[in-house]
């Protein structure tokens, strides 16, 4: 079962995937806890390409194709071998991220976007997607307090109304794509959020 999480900086993403992990470990499922860009060798290394900014002036295009290659990396050294075996992948971000900051949540003229996705996953879809949303002062304000004073990478450094229009697309793949795509409210205590996505979560492999 293949579970993905969407959402801007400062949604806790991570804490919340840490905590379905360790409830699901509980219950004696085998879990995989992985993230992009990265995961696997080869995408961790295009990982250090894109966010150093290395690649900054290949152009929004090329640098989508790069993520693509991380994806596919990851996808077939990963994903699909811990699906195979039964386990339950936890991946935070996914292709929806693709969707809304490579591509501004609008798919290009060229078809490019559903291209590079359609070969990146290779037929392995999220089963879930669990998009956690905060309203973005409040996820700006979270991401800067966990930085500090130095900027982490080239993409941390946005303004918000960039960051709003992001966590809009993120909502508008949730209504277009209701079966896959479960909207959390991000913005209350860990605990109660971590309650809401176990709840979904034990449905859906009950199911
Ligand atoms: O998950 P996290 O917020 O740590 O993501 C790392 C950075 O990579 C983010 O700042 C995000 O803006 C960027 N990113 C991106 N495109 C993706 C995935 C992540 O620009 N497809």
């Amino acid at each position: 079962y293949f579970v993905t999480f969407e959402g801007g900086e400062g949604s806790g993403k991570s804490t919340q995937i840490a905590r379905l992990a360790a409830h699901l470990r509980a219950s004696g499922r085998k879990v995989l806890i992985t993230r992009e860009p990265g995961g696997s060798k080869g995408a961790e290394a295009v990982r250090h390409i894109i966010l150093s900014g290395l690649a900054e002036d290949l152009g929004a295009d090329w640098e989508a194709v790069l993520f693509a290659a991380a994806r596919a990396d990851h996808v077939a050294e990963l994903i699909q071998p811990a699906l195979a075996a039964g386990d339950v992948v936890l991946c935070d971000r996914f292709h929806d991220s693709t969707r809304v900051y490579q591509f501004g949540g609008r798919a290009a003229q060229n078809g490019l976007m559903e291209r590079l996705e359609r070969a990146a996953l290779a037929g392995i879809y999220p089963d879930l997607t669990i998009i956690l949303d905060v309203p973005t002062a409040i996820g700006g304000e979270r991401a800067r307090r966990r930085r500090g004073d130095t900027s982490a990478d080239r993409f941390e450094k946005d303004d918000q109304a960039i960051q709003e229009s992001r966590r809009q697309a993120f909502l508008t793949i949730a209504t277009a794509e209701p079966d896959r795509c479960v909207v959390v409210d991000g913005n209350r205590p860990v605990e109660d959020v971590a309650a809401e996505i176990r709840a979904i979560v034990d449905d859906r492999l009950d199911a």
